[in-house]
C-alpha cells in the first residue's frame, strides 16, 4: 500500500463528507477523539443563539417556550438511536461517574429483594478507575464486594455470589471490545444483572443493548458524541427495571411533578426518574450539536457504514507501524471483532515522550499510564490518508530519537 492509495480510499469514501461537519485545525491530524471529541461548526453559533436569544431575550420563559425543560428526553431520544433502544428509554444528565453510581445502586437494590442474598459486583481489573471507585464506594456502603478479575477470567468468575456484572465495552487503554450480548447472556445465565459502561462505544461502534438483553447503561457526552469538554452523559435502564427503584440522587427533577413542591419524594414514571437536578441548558445545546454530528451518518449507511470505515482506519494505521516500528507492540486486539475504534502500542519506556513529540508535529494522541501510546479514530472526520500521514510520523519520531528531547520528557498534569 502506498499513500496513493490511502488517497484513492479517501476518494472513494462514503463518508468523506462528513468531515465539514468540524471545525478542525489545520495541520492536525487528530486521533483524540475518544478522550475529547472536536468542535463541531454548528456548536458556536448554536450555543450563542441559546446565550442571546434563549437566555438573554426569553429569560425564565425559555424553559417552557424553549424547550429547556425537556433538554434531557430530547437528546435522550437521539442517543437512543445510537444503542439500540427506544424513544423514551434514555435520558441525559449529570456526568458518567454520578449515572453509575444511580444504575448501580438500583441495580443493588434488585438484587436486595431476591431470595438468596449476592454479594460481589463483578468487574474487569482494566476497567476505567473511576468505575472501579464508585463500585468501591458503594459496594462499602452497601455491604457488597467489588471482585476484580481480567477478561478472560470473567465467564468462570460469574457465579452465584455475583449481584452485578459491571463492564465497560470497549477498554479505554487496549480498545479491547467485549462482546456485550455473550457476556449479558452469561451474567443472566448465573443469576446476575449486567451494567455496560459505553464511554468509548456510544457514537464509535454500532451497540444493541436491547438484542444484547442489558439491564442498564451509561455513556459519555464529551467523547465520540462531540458534545464539548465535560458535556453531560446519558444513562439508560431497561425499561422492566425503570420503574422498580426510586435511584439514590432523588432530586426534584426525577419526581413525578417537580411544580407541585410537594414536600415528600414521589418518582417519575420510567427514566425520568434518574434524572436529578435542573438540566444544564448551555452544556446541553452544545451535546445536541455534537450527537447531530454523528446523526448525519444515518442516511449514509449509518453505524455500520462508520464502523466499516472505523475498522478499515485502524487496520491501516495498525499495519503501517507494526510495518515500520519494531519496537512498538501493538496492545489492541488485531481481530477486527474485538476492536474498539482505537489502536493501542505499549513501549516500555518511551511511551509518554513519543506522544509528546508527536503533539509536537501536530499528530494528537495520547498517553495512559504506565506504557500506552494511544490513538484514537473517529471516521467523521479522519481520513485514510491521515492515518498513513501519522504512521510516518510516528515512524519519523521512532527512528530518529527525536523523543529524547527534554522538552518531550517533561510531565504535564493531563497526560
Ligand atoms: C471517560 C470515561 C468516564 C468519564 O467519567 P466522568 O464522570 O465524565 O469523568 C467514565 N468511565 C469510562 C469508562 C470512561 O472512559
Amino acid at each position: 500500500m502506498t499513500r496513493d492509495d490511502a488517497l484513492a480510499l479517501d476518494a472513494a469514501d462514503p463518508l468523506r463528507e462528513l468531515r465539514a461537519q468540524f471545525e478542525l485545525p489545520p495541520g492536525v491530524i487528530y486521533l483524540d477523539g475518544n478522550s475529547l471529541g472536536p468542535l463541531p461548526k454548528a456548536t458556536a453559533a448554536r450555543v450563542q443563539q441559546v446565550v442571546r436569544q434563549e437566555w438573554g431575550e426569553g429569560l425564565i420563559r425559555s424553559w417552557n417556550s424553549a424547550g429547556w425543560m425537556t433538554l434531557p428526553q430530547r437528546l435522550g431520544d437521539k442517543i437512543a438511536r445510537l444503542v439500540g433502544v427506544g424513544a423514551g428509554e434514555l435520558v441525559v444528565a449529570d456526568s458518567t461517574s454520578v449515572n453509575l453510581f444511580k444504575v448501580l445502586s438500583a441495580a443493588l437494590s434488585i438484587v436486595q429483594e431476591a431470595a438468596t442474598p449476592r454479594r460481589v459486583i463483578l468487574s474487569e481489573r482494566s476497567n476505567f478507575p473511576t468505575d472501579l471507585y464508585i463500585a468501591e464506594a458503594l459496594a462499602r456502603e452497601r455491604g457488597f464486594e467489588l471482585v476484580l478479575a481480567d477478561d478472560y477470567e470473567l465467564p468462570a468468575r460469574l457465579d452465584h455470589r455475583v449481584a452485578v456484572l459491571m463492564l465497560t465495552h470497549v477498554n479505554y487503554r487496549t480498545g479491547r471490545m467485549h462482546d456485550m450480548a455473550a457476556l449479558t447472556h452469561a451474567a443472566h445465565e448465573a443469576g446476575a444483572l449486567a451494567l455496560w459502561d459505553l464511554a468509548h462505544s456510544a457514537g464509535a461502534v454500532p451497540v444493541d443493548l436491547r438484542a444484547a438483553k442489558a439491564d442498564f447503561a451509561i455513556g459519555c457526552g464529551y467523547k465520540y458524541l462531540n458534545g464539548g469538554p465535560g458535556a453531560p452523559a446519558f444513562v439508560w435502564v431497561h425499561p422492566d427495571h425503570a420503574d422498580r427503584f426510586w435511584q439514590p440522587l432523588a432530586g426534584w427533577m426525577g419526581h413525578a411533578s417537580p411544580f407541585e413542591f410537594a414536600p415528600g419524594y414521589r418518582p417519575a414514571a420510567g427514566i425520568s426518574r434518574y434524572l436529578c437536578s435542573t438540566p444544564a441548558v448551555l452544556s446541553l445545546a452544545a451535546l445536541e450539536c455534537g450527537v447531530d454530528t454523528v446523526l448525519a451518518v444515518e442516511p449514509l449507511g449509518g453505524m455500520a457504514a462508520l464502523r466499516a470505515k472505523s475498522l478499515a482506519l485502524t487496520r491501516l494505521f495498525a499495519q503501517r507501524v507494526q510495518a515500520t516500528c519494531p519496537g512498538l507492540a501493538l496492545a489492541s486486539p488485531a481481530d477486527d471483532a474485538q476492536r474498539g475504534s482505537q489502536v493501542c502500542f505499549a513501549h516500555p519506556e518511551c511511551g509518554y515522550p513519543v506522544i509528546q513529540a508527536l503533539i509536537a508535529r501536530g499528530v494528537i494522541g495520547d498517553f495512559r499510564s504506565p506504557d500506552i501510546l494511544r490513538f484514537g479514530f473517529t471516521p467523521l472526520y479522519l481520513r485514510f490518508v491521515d492515518a498513513w500521514d501519522a504512521a510516518e510520523h510516528l515512524r519519523a519520531v521512532m527512528h530518529t530519537g527525536e523523543w529524547r528531547r527534554p522538552e518531550f520528557n517533561r510531565r504535564q498534569a493531563v497526560t
